[in-house]
């Protein structure tokens, strides 16, 4: 079966065949990677994505931090941070921030860990499949956690010389959440995905 890809470099389109894990297909004419075939992907990808889910719920309910400043204390979960905002009527501000510090890191989880866990399972014929490995192609660059981390490191760094502040479970939780998500553009093969509805 004949698998064409374009090379990103110099758009030369390659008939690269089947390939296994952990091997590397070069351009024949220009010598740069065009695809690698990622090892364990469908493992690994379960395991991010359920921690990913696991970390989700403390991350968004539980205080991100508290600050303390003449005798008074304040602390706010990521879910609290969103209804500050809609109460000092930043609707557009909260609508981003819940988008892509909420809604997409949450659809993006449950999306891949649905794709992998029905990977070479019957399902993968289903038009339902085929439409979900679409949309993660759509909304993979939506999530911006880490906009929201260096919006955290802003505050931390601007507030800690007029209050003490201490961190909270939901900020650890967060950096967790964070890291799962980045850890799926490594581990998780969209390429293997498609290649595999191909061939059924
Ligand atoms: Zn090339």
């Amino acid at each position: 079966m004949s698998h064409l890809h374009a090379c990103h470099e110099c758009d030369l389109l390659i008939d690269i065949g089947s390939i296994s894990e952990g091997q590397v297909a070069g351009c024949p004419r220009c010598g740069c990677e065009v695809i690698r075939r990622k090892i364990d992907a469908i493992r690994r990808t379960k395991v991010v994505a359920i921690s990913g889910l696991i970390f989700f719920v403390p991350a968004i309910f539980m205080p991100l931090m508290a600050m303390h400043a003449v005798g008074r204390a304040n602390s706010a979960s990521l879910l609290e941070c969103v209804e500050i905002l809609l109460q000092t009527e930043l609707y557009f501000v909260a609508l981003i921030v819940a988008l892509t510090s909420i809604i997409a890191p949450l659809f993006k989880l449950t999306l891949t860990l649905y794709i992998s866990c029905y990977f070479d399972t019957p399902v993968m014929q289903h038009p339902y499949y085929r439409k979900a490995v679409l949309i993660y192609h759509k909304i993979d660059s939506w999530e911006m956690l880490e906009v929201f981390m260096m919006g955290i490191l802003v505050s931390i760094i601007k507030l800690q010389a007029m209050a003490v502040l201490t961190f909270g479970m939901g900020l650890v939780c967060f950096v967790g959440l964070l890291l799962c998500v980045v850890a799926l553009r490594v581990t998780f093969d969209i390429e293997q995905i498609w290649e595999r509805i191909h061939e059924h």
